[in-house]
């Protein structure tokens, strides 16, 4: 299994080695549009999947081969194919990949935000992507078809929360999916007041 991969060009952050920190398909979410195909493991609990040791190592030996001159890396960056706030280890790992001095980024579906300790993981990310794919619950269901136990509120709160304690760059992505998602009614006072989050 490789934990790190590239460096790939990326339209956002240039040219980003990747950090698979999760493997395949361990996720809290099956999003329909999910390119890496079904979920395998819809799971909300944090384990430890790879050790920090193993990353740092992987990463080290990926840059050291890398020629600076020729191929810079832009951002390491959490990418992996699942969620990677699942990982127990991804405040200590953000820590260690410091030593590089190359820029971090990572990559979440934003369902564990409304964890405290998830949220402080990532306060050492120099960039930071979260996905609000509709502020509408039943769509939420249609569309990222999410792990039984997650509560949308609670979710939609870990965010703004997320948004307000972080302060480096705060990215937020959503996925338009055709038939679902695309409709141009603009959204009202009301349906916002009923996502109650304040
Ligand atoms: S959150 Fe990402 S990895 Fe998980 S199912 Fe959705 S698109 Fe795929």
């Amino acid at each position: 299994m490789e934990v790190v991969f590239g460096p790939v060009p990326s339209r956002r952050l240039g040219r980003s080695l990747g950090i698979n920190n999760i493997p395949p398909k361990v996720c809290s979410y099956a999003c329909v549009y999910c390119q890496l195909g079904n979920t395998i493991k819809l799971d909300i609990e944090h384990k430890e999947f790879y050790s920090t040791e193993q990353i740092v190592n992987e990463v080290e030996e990926l840059i050291n081969k890398v020629d600076s001159e020729t191929n810079k890396i832009n951002y390491l960056t959490i990418v992996p194919d699942g969620e990677p706030t699942l990982d127990l280890n991804l405040g200590k790992t953000i820590s260690a990949l410091k030593q590089f001095n190359i820029k971090i980024a990572v990559i979440t579906n934003s369902s564990l935000l409304d964890d405290k300790n998830v949220r402080t993981d990532l306060l050492d990310a120099n960039w930071v992507s979260v996905k609000v794919d509709t502020v509408n619950e039943n769509m939420w269901h249609k569309i990222d078809r999410p792990h039984g136990k997650l509560n949308f509120t609670s979710i939609l709160k870990g965010v703004k929360l997320f948004s307000e304690e972080y302060s480096n760059y705060f990215a937020v992505e959503t996925m338009l999916v055709k038939g679902l998602n695309d409709s141009v009614i603009p959204l009202k006072v009301k349906q916002l007041n009923e996502c109650n989050v304040q």
